[in-house]
């Protein structure tokens, strides 16, 4: 972008953000991604251990909307995502059943390879924290066209002068759930199929997902969430939740083998709980809001918010 002055900012390169900015770019608006993160994807997070990619952030994606559905074989053709499973197991009750469900979509290279194929032709400055975006509207600063927030509220909450009313007062609506997510990396695969387990009235465990059924390489990998009230307790110092969530999955699928090495993320805020009242928030100051808190707390939401949020600036700047 040759000048802030000319342009939309949007800040957070999820996949809200690279939605938002695809459309707007569609529509010969200048718009320029700046991320605080060393690469795109946001919660849609995938992490090398020993070169192989997990996914620590979204375990899967599911799609009911057929312009999302489209992306998604789009992603397909690509060879970059694959129909996983429409079936889980659930542990409720003492028991273990089966849990059929809609089909959930999986990324062999992880799903942050979904986000940066999004993002290919857009200009994404990563390394970059914004600190303040003020009337104007200005980005640290400078004036802008339009500043996109496409983040969780707390965050956004974070930049927002006092002076943007309309937008603190939404984000200030939304409330967020913490979760932990744990790779364990395993020596040898002794589990019985399973693909991805819901875990309910556990005091630990929410979900574990087998990353290497998930990913099709096979490879001895489990991911397992954490519920709210146990990553609460352990938000200023995750790593030290290690032994007990191995502890509690090994417990769960009854594995006779310790993990070689457990991996732990914060997520402070993992998941919104509020509904919101409308797919994305843009107000006369020229401040958009978008992300999963504005519907069900899902990748497609996400991406939905995002897309709808960019064609409603696309309209307003034209
Ligand atoms: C553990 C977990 C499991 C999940 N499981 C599923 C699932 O199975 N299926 C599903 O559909 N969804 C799942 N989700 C939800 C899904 O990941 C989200 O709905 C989606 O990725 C949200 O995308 P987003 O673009 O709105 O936000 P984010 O992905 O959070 O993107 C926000 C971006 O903004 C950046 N940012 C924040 N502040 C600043 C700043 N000041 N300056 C610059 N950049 C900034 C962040 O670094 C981040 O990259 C899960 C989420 C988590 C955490």
């Amino acid at each position: 972008m040759a000048s802030d002055r000319a342009g939309v900012v949007v800040v957070g390169a999820g996949i809200a953000g690279v939605a938002c900015a695809g459309e707007l770019r569609r529509a010969g608006v200048p718009v320029e991604i700046r991320e605080r993160g060393r690469v795109a994807g946001g919660r849609m997070a995938s992490k090398r251990f020993d070169g192989r990619p997990a996914d620590l952030g979204a375990a899967y994606l599911t799609v009911s909307d057929p312009d999302f559905a489209e992306v998604v074989h789009g992603w397909q053709a690509a060879g970059l995502a694959r129909e996983w499973t429409d079936t889980f197991v659930a542990y409720d009750n003492g028991g273990r059943r089966e849990a059929p469900g809609p089909m959930r979509w999986a990324a062999p290279g992880g799903l942050r390879s979904l986000v940066e194929h999004l993002a290919w032709d857009l200009t994404v400055v990563v390394d970059r924290l914004v600190l303040g975006v003020e009337p104007g509207p200005t980005v640290d600063g400078r004036r802008c066209a339009a500043v996109v927030l496409a983040m969780p509220g707390p965050q956004a909450a974070l930049l927002l002068a006092p002076a943007l009313a309309a937008a603190t007062k939404v984000v200030e609506r939304q409330r967020w759930a913490p979760t932990l997510s744990a790779v364990l990396r395993f020596p040898a695969r002794r589990w019985a199929d399973f693909r991805g387990a819901f875990v309910n009235d556990h005091p630990l465990l929410s979900l574990v997902c087998d990353d290497g059924d998930r990913r099709g390489d096979g490879a001895p990998v489990l991911v397992a969430h954490t519920t709210p009230g146990f990553a609460a307790g352990h938000l200023a110092q995750p790593t030290g939740a290690a032994p007990a969530v191995e502890a509690a999955v090994r417990d769960l699928l009854a594995l006779p083998e310790r993990a070689v090495h457990v991996h732990v993320h914060r997520w402070t805020y993992a998941s919104p709980s509020a509904g919101a009242d409308s797919g994305f928030h843009l107000d006369d100051d020229g401040i958009g809001l978008a992300g999963d808190a504005f519907g069900e707390p899902r990748v497609q939401t996400a991406w939905r918010s995002g897309r709808d949020l960019g064609r409603a600036l696309a309209r307003r700047l034209a």
